[in-house]
């Protein structure tokens, strides 16, 4: 099995300024442990008299933002979050272990999803969210219903509301889970994909197989859209130790930003991960291609946390789709798509020809 190499000893591990943990949420063990965990490394930690988040948040907008973006609140999922919903075209269904990441990247889904300021939320009742997953087995409509997919079983994706390697340190949530899918014996895949690279705790995990790990890349060149996370080589080599040992393991390329000498800049990216991903044995790979798109209502909210960035969100030079909540999205104009979409799907054959494509959007 791979080990860690010197260099990856400096992966970003999240320092949050202040912990919070509610009343219920310390009614569980692993709550509980979370808290333990900040505290021996020296971070203040707050219990709170009842279950309300209360920040008292400063009034100006950007230190708003940043007070809540490093703060940590260990609290319950509540009943709506253990009533699971699918999630195309990703899985059958989505599990969510938090909501909200200490990242800062300038096209952050999130910024249109989460309501109220950036706090991260992670779970204490993770004994409720694996036992509320047991009923979905053999329920799933999106990839279980795909001739392609369907024999990846009941597919749990858990990283729609957060990055949960971020988080990991802190947490162990994405352990436990991953043992979890690993003892449940049964047509069951967990999905997560991340932006972060300390795999180290995941390494020897009894995973049975059922996980998936997704590295979610970009270009070293967009970093700059990408502050707080780790480079992508570091997230390739983490991928690549996934991989021998023995975990199922994905590309997300996402989001595809059709920026100056993108072509270029993408062919290096698979050429990279080819590199990292050759001589693994038995390597099962995947790619997801998930091109760049906001709506009005995220795009404000990035404009608002991150006013300096140059990444372009102009609706003039977009195309407007509806959403199926009957919503506004801007994306790429349909000629720009298949450009894009021609070019990926050419240069993976090309290069990485054991990436089978999951879907394009
Ligand atoms: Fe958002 Fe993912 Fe970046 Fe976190 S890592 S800020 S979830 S895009």
């Amino acid at each position: 099995m791979d080990r860690p190499a010197p260099r990856e000893q400096r992966l970003r591990s999240w320092r949050p300024r202040q912990l919070l943990i509610t009343r219920s949420a310390r009614e569980h063990a692993h709550g509980r442990a979370i808290a333990e965990r900040a505290a021996a490394r020296g971070i203040p930690v707050t219990e709170l008299p009842g279950n309300q988040l209360r920040l008292g948040l400063p009034e100006d907008e950007r230190r708003a933002y940043a007070a809540a973006k490093s703060t940590l609140a260990v609290v319950n999922a509540p009943p709506s979050k253990l009533r699971l919903q699918p999630i195309a075209p990703s899985a059958d269904w989505r599990v969510d272990l938090a909501e909200g990441c200490p990242a800062h990247c300038a096209y952050c889904y999130l910024a249109g999803s989460l309501k109220g300021p950036p706090i991260t939320r992670v779970y204490a009742n993770l004994d409720e969210i694996t036992a509320a997953l047991l009923p979905y087995l053999g329920q799933g409509r999106i990839t279980s219903r795909s001739a392609a997919r369907a024999h990846e079983g009941t597919t749990f994706e858990a990283s729609c509301y957060t990055d949960p390697l971020a988080l990991e340190p802190l947490t162990g949530s994405l352990a436990a889970l991953i043992r979890f899918f690993g003892a449940w014996e049964a047509d069951v895949q967990l999905r997560f994909t991340s932006k972060f690279a300390d795999v180290s705790s995941l390494l020897d995990l009894p995973h049975g197989g059922r996980t998936r790990m997704r590295a979610s890349i970009n270009p070293p060149g967009y970093h700059r859209f990408e502050a707080g996370t780790d480079p992508v080589a570091a997230r390739l080599r983490a991928l690549r130790r996934m991989a021998a040992a023995g975990y199922k393991v994905g590309l997300t390329i996402a989001p595809i930003i059709a920026a100056d000498g993108w072509r270029d800049a993408y062919a290096a990216l698979i050429a990279a991960a080819a590199t990292q991903l050759r001589d693994v044995p038995n390597l099962d790979l995947t790619a997801e291609l998930i091109t760049h798109r906001f709506t009005p209502g995220s795009r404000a909210v990035l404009a608002s946390w991150y006013p300096g960035s140059d990444l372009e969100m102009d609706p003039e030079q977009r195309a407007e789709k509806r959403t199926k909540f009957a919503g506004t999205k801007f994306v790429y104009p349909p000629e720009l798509m298949k450009e894009l979409k021609a070019f990926f799907h050419e240069e993976l054959a090309a290069t990485l020809p054991q990436a089978r494509i999951l879907y394009w959007t």
